[in-house]
């Protein structure tokens, strides 16, 4: 590796070195408790999947130029050189971790392995070494946001072609837009993925509730934070806090993507307006009986798989389990859930990047829960979380079908009793719980 380089990595490296980087880097005291939280180790037991180990990677070289010991007596604590080599060893390191930060649930120290590989990825990225793929999906994204203005039209017109699909699930109110867009003073703006299952079933709840709402322009889904590139992923949401902010709303409804949300409630700092995820607004419009639901419509066990990203991060436990309640009587949890849930094993950007045997293999312990609980659909409130455990499902030979928690709503909504006016809210909250246990 060329000196001008790994002058160039260790800034990059230094950048990232908050007081909570420090502090996850410096307090490791190797106790191992949280070797059997990951799912990777556990459904492929070797010592290279463990979080202390991938953590390691990073901590030598933490060692070798930010630490006195690691100058002074670079083999005490096994302090390692920044080459091609440890550059090689620390791309499995960081692209089989998908960020889920189970390991840190149980760490004693609270120790965030995530924020640790984001480090590893900053410095793939800077020396070009990251998966292509990601790289370039976020940059197509880029690139579509800034000519959104040019391509208005057509989507506006795509919209209007899926209105008739929305009816079919909510009869709106004459003279009412199916799917209104660019609505100045909306309470909810609405922000979906590519696809017309990211549309149409929120576009009917919305109705039903009778919600004053607009669909963004922009596509939630954010590639650079797959990647883990700061500065793509910061504009990438920018263009959404800019639309929110020019329509003048009071919230920013984030479809079902667990890192879309993370990224808009958790990464860009405060705004005139509140973010929620599309499973709070619908629990919402439950609890102040602005729609309603028909329970005959399931007949099956459902159980649910909590996004890492809206649920052990974002904290929204039980807000689907609330809403799944008014599906069925029949609802189960996985034995992990809440907090503790298993990663589905397709996050931090796995699911794009093509390696299936290794996303099947290293999810194997989230398959044998559900296959536990004889739930015959497995409901969830992310797209990747859906494509993932759709594939694990397939792969294992499993009946059990993988559902949006939006998609189970639309198909239920009782159009005789909604009422458009909202009532004041109930005494019926959802109550936060913890039933996880570990490992
Ligand atoms: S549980 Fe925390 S302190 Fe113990 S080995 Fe893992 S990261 Fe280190
Ligand atoms: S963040 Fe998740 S995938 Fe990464 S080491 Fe921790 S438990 Fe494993």
């Amino acid at each position: 590796m060329e000196e001008n380089q790994k002058k160039e990595l260790l800034e990059l490296f230094a950048d990232k070195l908050t007081r909570a980087a420090r502090l996850y880097l410096d307090n490791c005291t190797r106790c191992g408790v949280c070797i059997e939280a990951c799912h990777v180790y556990q459904s492929m037991p070797e010592t290279r999947y463990t979080a202390v180990s991938r953590a390691q990677n990073i901590r030598r070289l933490y060692e070798k130029y930010f630490k006195l010991s690691g100058k002074i007596a670079p083999w005490w604590n096994e302090a390692v050189e920044l080459d091609d080599a440890w550059m090689d060893r620390v791309w499995e390191t960081a692209y089989t971790c998908t960020g889920c930060r189970r390991c840190m649930t149980f760490c004693p120290f609270g120790i965030d392995t995530g924020l640790i590989q984001s480090i590893a990825k900053l410095l793939l990225i800077g020396s070009d070494r990251e998966p292509k793929v990601l790289t370039m999906l976020a940059d197509v994204s880029i690139s579509k946001g800034r000519n959104i203005e040019a391509t208005k039209k057509s989507f506006a017109q795509a919209v209007r072609n899926l209105e008739a699909e929305v009816i079919e699930k909510w009869r709106s109110e004459g003279g009412e837009e199916a799917v209104p867009l660019d609505v100045q003073g909306a309470d909810v703006l609405y922000v979906a993925l590519a696809g017309k299952h990211s549309i149409v079933p929120a576009a009917a709840i919305m109705n039903a509730a009778g919600e004053k709402w607009s669909l963004s322009y922009f596509e939630a889904v954010n590639f650079g934070a797959f990647v883990g590139n700061p500065k793509k992923t910061k504009e990438i949401a920018q263009r959404i806090i800019d639309e929110a902010e020019r329509l003048k709303v009071k919230e920013v409804a984030i479809c079902e993507c667990g890192t879309a949300y993370r990224v808009m409630k958790h990464m860009t700092g405060k705004h005139s307006f509140n973010v929620i995820t599309f499973v709070e607004l619908i629990a919402r419009y439950l609890r102040e009986g602005r729609i309603k639901l028909d329970k005959s419509k399931i007949d099956a066990r459902i159980t649910y798989h909590d996004p890492c990203q809206i649920a052990r991060q974002g904290g929204i436990y039980e807000e689907p389990r609330y809403i799944l309640k008014h599906l069925t009587d029949d609802f189960v949890d996985l034995q992990s859930n809440r907090r503790a849930s298993y990663c589905c094993g397709g996050g931090g950007g796995l699911v794009i990047m093509g390696d299936k045997e290794f996303r099947m293999k290293s999810a194997k312990v989230k398959v044998d829960e559900v296959k536990a609980t004889g739930a015959t659909i497995l409901a969830t409130a992310c797209e990747n979380c859906h494509s993932q455990l759709s594939d694990l499902m397939e792969y294992y030979g499993l009946e059990t079908k993988v559902q949006f928690v939006s998609g189970l709503v639309a198909d239920a909504l009782v159009q005789e009793t909604a009422s458009r006016k909202v009532p004041a809210a109930t005494s019926e909250e959802p109550q936060l719980q913890l039933t996880a246990k570990a490992g």
